[in-house]
């Protein structure tokens, strides 16, 4: 029993458009089942960033499908895309992009609020103090380190629990002890049972994945299996 969560058939991404053309994912099909906890590797600016948005629904395809939970993500409009996305997907970025001038409950209670859940007070903070940071709630981002602000962009990603966490470099900035800190936490969401998507540079951290796909000039050009030897 291994039902594909996402599935990617045939996905070309092109940006630009004559002599300015990348195409920054070529031909890419692959799927990965359910509660499966893959890393993403390869060298700058060949297109991980890109297959990690086009997955999450926050860009498009040129080309090709993909399927999220057996539903196929580029037919649907904006409204519903932004819909299934609110649902089903957690996002968090590289740079973390919270809100400056609102507080860490806040970043995580808009959220709460653009998703349209069934809302349920309190649950921001729930999140908050599960990943240690009760106390630091009312603290705009500026005020927390790398790693705080990075387990807020956790938190807030998981706000409507999703099923599937897509993370794009998210140990980039962080130090060894948050490092270390934000893989417990992402053990704990893979024994969860989310589907875990990552984007890393680091080769101790993609260890701790299941799977580990090298993309390279937009291609998948290795996909192995961890602890299988
Ligand atoms: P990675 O995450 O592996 O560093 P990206 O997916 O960010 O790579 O980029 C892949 C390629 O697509 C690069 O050549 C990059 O310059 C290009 N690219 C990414 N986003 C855009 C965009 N919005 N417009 C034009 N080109 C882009
Ligand atoms: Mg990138």
């Amino acid at each position: 029993m291994s039902e594909a969560v996402i599935a990617l058939e045939s996905v070309s991404k092109t940006y630009g458009s004559g002599a300015a053309t990348t195409q920054a994912v070529s031909d890419v099909s692959m799927s990965v089942a359910r509660g499966t906890w893959v890393a993403i590797m390869g060298p700058s600016g060949h297109g991980k960033s890109t297959l990690l948005q086009l997955i999450g629904g926050l860009d498009r395809p040129s080309a090709g499908r993909i399927v999220l939970d057996g539903a196929e993500i580029g037919s649907l409009d904006a409204t519903k895309l932004a819909a299934v996305r609110g649902r089903k997907i957690g996002f968090v970025f590289q740079f973390f992009n919270l809100m400056p001038y609102l507080t860490a409950l806040e970043n995580v209670e808009i959220a709460l609020w653009l998703g349209g859940a069934a809302k349920r007070n309190g649950r921001a903070m729930e999140l908050l103090e599960h990943f240690g940071l009760g106390d630091k709630a009312h603290h705009l981002p500026g005020m927390l380190s790398g790693g705080q602000q990075q387990r807020v962009a956790i938190a807030r990603a998981l706000a409507n629990d999703p099923d599937i966490l897509l993370m794009d470099e998210p140990t980039g900035n962080l130090d060894s002890a948050a490092e270390a800190e934000l893989l417990t936490l992402l053990d704990g969401l893979h024994q969860a049972g989310k589907t875990l998507l990552m984007v890393t540079h680091n080769p101790a951290v993609a260890a701790r994945a299941e799977r580990v796909l090298q993309v390279k000039d937009g291609r998948i050009v290795a996909d192995t299996r961890n602890g299988t030897v």
